[in-house]
């Protein structure tokens, strides 16, 4: 029985069900045809003993010696014999029957002829049933009734036929309806074949191939294009992939490089403990630079695999501003410069505090970063219909119009910024933005001219 629930090529099971179908619908349609056709050629046969009838009553004659007569021409029990006819009078005394009807006796005319109910009535014998019909009738002045009969034979013998016909003709027309419906089958699903060869074809290292369309606007066809755009996605995902992996491995390189071409320097002679002090704190100053690179690392795994936590709460984004611009005080101090925070009303949001923290931390260190000594760098919080704002505003280089559209890309730094001179990888901004974002804000870089960037955080208003 299992082998039924086994999955079969799709070939033959289209077959099968369009026989099954055909199986249906042939039987239906043959059953239909037989209830027909019989019912047909037995009406015929009632309304031809019903003539027979109307014959016998017109067609009489009395001899001279006073019995009754009939014309037997008409065709009765077969095509080449008489009438089947039996005259009866009323008190139930045979008075006349042709030869057919005294060669083909049917049981219990007699009976029938007493009650002369004027019903065709079927009376079967050994052989086959006759159809019979008794009724009333008047001859002249006298009241007789009058019997006639016709063999169901030739009707049975029709309908006989007509279902050998259908017996026969069903099986081949199911026949005929399978191998019809196979090779159209085969024929409709040949591209398929040719697409799944091609499918196992294709590789990690061989994405770039594609499926054969030969009909896009058919059903394979818009599979087919829905297939190579997934693999188009699944392609440049795998290259974002490699560079990605590339690029960590750079960025991962570059300050270990650094350290152990301290560490060489510092083994080559005998130095003071002054100078050992400081190889040392060079030495941890990459440490540092290569944490921080680990950390943002971690940040994006944990983004990309939609790993990072969310708590939403309701945040006082003037504060927040505020505590960011404390946090990086120190590092806008070495550099002379000044961060103000202003706030327009009482700005804020529902979020997640320290998602949106990383991310203004970051635009801010970049503010300071970029910025020249001694500048001022103004972060500025307001409050709109449409929700709340921080603008993060510096007065450096500004951004080349080329490169504004890159920036937020991974490891995409702009020109000479290295990460030996500004200690940044080219996460800072990919990171703000995929934090931003999670809080179902924007990031946009809204001014970059020679004056100075400012950077937005615009958050949507927290749903009521
Ligand atoms: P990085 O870690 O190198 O700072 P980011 O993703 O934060 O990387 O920034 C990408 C690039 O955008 C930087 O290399 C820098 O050239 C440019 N950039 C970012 N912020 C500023 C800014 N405030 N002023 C000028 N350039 C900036």
């Amino acid at each position: 029985m299992r082998f039924w629930h086994r999955p079969r090529s799709v070939r033959v099971s289209l077959t099968l069900w369009y026989v099954g179908a055909m199986i249906v619908v042939l039987g239906v349609y043959a059953t239909g045809v037989f209830i027909f056709v019989s019912q047909s050629v037995s009406r015929a046969l009632d309304s031809r003993l019903r003539t027979d009838f109307q014959w016998a009553s017109e067609m009489w004659e009395r001899r001279p010696d006073g019995t009754l007569s009939w014309f037997e021409g008409e065709p009765g029990i077969n095509e080449e014999a008489g009438p089947w006819l039996q005259v009866w009078n009323p008190s139930g005394n045979l008075l006349f029957r042709t030869g057919v009807a005294y060669e083909h006796p049917v049981p219990d005319s007699d009976r029938l002829a007493t009650e002369a109910s004027g019903q065709i009535i079927s009376v079967p014998t050994e052989q086959t049933s006759f159809r019979v019909l008794s009724g009333p009738s008047r001859l002249g002045d006298e009241s007789v009734i009058i019997q006639v009969a016709r063999s169901e034979e030739p009707m049975r013998r029709e309908i006989n036929h007509l279902m050998l016909m259908l017996a026969l003709g069903l099986p081949l027309g199911v026949a005929a309806a399978g191998l019809g419906g196979y090779s159209l089958a085969s024929r409709a699903l040949k591209p398929l074949g040719r697409m799944a060869e091609r499918a196992q074809e294709i590789t990690a290292e061989r994405l770039s191939d594609r499926l054969p369309v030969d009909n896009p606007k058919d059903e394979l066809g818009r599979l087919a294009l829905v297939f190579n755009e997934t693999l188009g996605r699944l392609e440049s995902s795998f290259e974002q992939m490699r560079r990605f992996t590339a690029d960590v491995s750079h960025e991962l390189r570059t300050p270990l490089t650094a350290i152990r071409n301290v560490g060489e320097v510092g083994l080559r002679v005998r130095r003071t403990d002054a100078e050992y002090r400081e190889l040392i704190g060079s030495m941890l100053e990459e440490v540092d630079r290569l944490a921080c690179l680990v950390d943002q690392l971690l940040a994006f795994s944990r983004a990309e695999t939609g790993q990072a936590k969310l708590t939403l709460e309701p945040i006082d984004l003037a504060e927040l501003a505020r505590n960011v611009s404390g946090h990086l005080g120190v590092l806008a101090e070495e550099k002379m410069q000044s961060v103000t925070v202003e706030a327009s009303g009482v700005p804020g949001c529902v979020g997640d505090r320290l998602t949106l923290r990383q991310a203004l931390i970051n635009l801010v260190d970049n503010a300071i970063k970029y910025s020249p000594a001694g500048s001022q760098i103004r972060i500025h919080v307001s409050q709109s219909p449409h929700g709340a704002r921080i603008d993060v505003r510096d007065s450096g280089p500004g951004i080349a119009e080329e490169t504004r559209a890159r920036i937020f890309e991974r490891f995409y730094r702009v020109g000479d910024s290295s990460f030996e001179d500004r200690g940044g990888a080219g996460l800072g901004l990919s990171i703000a933005k995929w934090a931003v974002e999670a809080n179902g804000g924007h990031l946009t870089l809204e001014e970059a001219g020679s004056s100075g960037s400012t950077f937005r955080i615009a958050l949507p208003n927290p749903a009521r």
